[in-house]
């Protein structure tokens, strides 16, 4: 058993330096740090300067409804979608926001009826993305509410559901699931619908979708998200909202990112390049692998979500999910996944806080190589002393 824990833990340096069981490994945010190698050998060929006398207007292109939107960033993202084959958006108008959670949340006020009485439901399906439940709530809009559970959402009328695809926290492909949903408003968060963690089955064609960098390149630092939106006056009022909220999204982070866009699609297009998607998908099936492993040696103290493979049109082959979260289910008695976790100085967050209950965690894939480890290990560990205790 030893030597099947060693090659799933694979540096053995590491395993020296985590004798420290002092160290805190924080996996509790979703934050893309995984991705710093591939850039780091890309090397310069990112690099944006800009001048002192360059991007002072507030004004990006006022011939577009979305006037701060850049164009250089509009048309790397018309591209990266057409090269990856995620989205079809030949009718859709493009609208920038700081991160997706700032579309999100100007989703929520476009797309709520304006003269209502109350506020329109806001429903996912448990376990769905913990953001949603704050941001729906947080300002008390008289407009929107939020009202948990789609599969147990059974108010007649309008509602708006928010659809992750694949989910947040648990890597599911996902459908609307409100019974009698027929007059339901549908958000796609497609945050994670690149080929490094799923298959890309079919370009997605909805009314709206949300993408942002955070999760397709690993620049969360950046806050540049986009939603593809097809009703033009849903566009507008999007728009409005950025305009009231924060006037518009920093041309150095739109610029930036349009030049991450540009090598990634270059990497994709040029065999002499390191594909940036291939790579990356690389890296999650080689961590996904080890993790099922040390879970398999478990003798199913822990259990994890199955995905089945599916025939990906971006990479011409099948392949399984490699979600950006485990979601980890414990078997035993222990009643507080997060708390055992957190005794041994894993920082994760509880399945109370996507609906669900606190057997369940989610705990995030895109660490540094180091903290995957150092993970790996010591749950190992907690499984030995649980199997030793019981
Ligand atoms: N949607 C989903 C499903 C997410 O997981 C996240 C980030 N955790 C966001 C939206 C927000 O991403 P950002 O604001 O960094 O673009």
């Amino acid at each position: 058993k030893s030597c099947q824990v060693h090659s799933a833990l694979g540096n053995p340096e590491t395993r020296e330096d985590d004798i420290n069981w002092d160290t805190v490994i924080n996996l509790d945010h979703g934050d893309p740090i995984m991705y710093e190698p591939y850039w780091r050998k890309i090397g310069n060929r990112c690099d944006i300067t800009l001048s002192g006398y360059q991007s002072l207007s507030y004004f990006a292109n006022t011939k577009n409804l979305c006037w701060f939107l850049e164009p250089k960033l509009e048309e790397e993202i018309k591209r990266l979608h057409n090269v990856i084959g995620n989205v079809v958006m030949d009718d859709h108008y493009i609208v920038v926001g700081n991160g997706s959670s700032q579309l999100i949340q100007a989703a929520l006020f476009a797309l709520s009826p304006p003269n209502e009485p109350e506020p329109i439901s806001v429903v996912s399906a448990a376990p769905f993305y913990s953001g949603y439940a704050e941001v729906a709530d947080f300002v008390r809009s008289g407009l929107y509410k939020w009202a948990g559970d789609a599969h147990i959402f059974a108010k007649n009328g309008p509602y708006i559901e928010l659809i992750t695809s694949p989910n947040n926290p648990n890597g599911v492909i996902r459908e609307p699931v409100v019974v009698n949903g027929s007059q339901g408003i549908l958000i796609y968060d497609l945050a994670y619908y690149w080929p490094q963690y799923t298959a890309i089955t079919s370009p997605a064609n909805y009314d709206v979708m949300l993408f942002t960098v955070s999760k397709c390149t690993g620049h969360a630092g950046s806050r540049i998200g986009w939603a593809l939106i097809r009703d033009k006056e849903v566009a507008k009022k999007m728009t409005k909202f950025i305009e009231l909220n924060t006037i518009g999204v920093s041309k150095e982070a739109q610029l930036r990112a349009a030049k991450i866009l540009e090598v990634i699609c270059d990497s994709c297009l040029d065999s002499t390049l390191d594909n940036f998607f291939e790579h990356n998908q690389s890296v999650m099936s080689e961590r996904w692998q080890r993790l099922r492993q040390v879970v398999k040696d478990s003798d199913q103290f822990f259990t994890l979500q199955k995905y089945s493979s599916q025939y990906c049109l971006f990479k011409g082959n099948f392949y399984e999910s490699h979600p950006a979260f485990v979601w980890l289910m414990c078997k035993g008695n222990e009643d507080d996944l997060e708390k055992l976790l957190k005794g041994h100085n894993i920082l994760t967050r509880s399945g109370k806080r996507f609906g669900s209950d606190s057997k369940c965690v989610r705990i995030s894939m895109l660490s540094r190589e180091e903290d995957f480890n150092i993970f790996l290990q010591r749950l190992m560990v907690i499984q030995q002393v649980i199997t030793n205790k019981n």
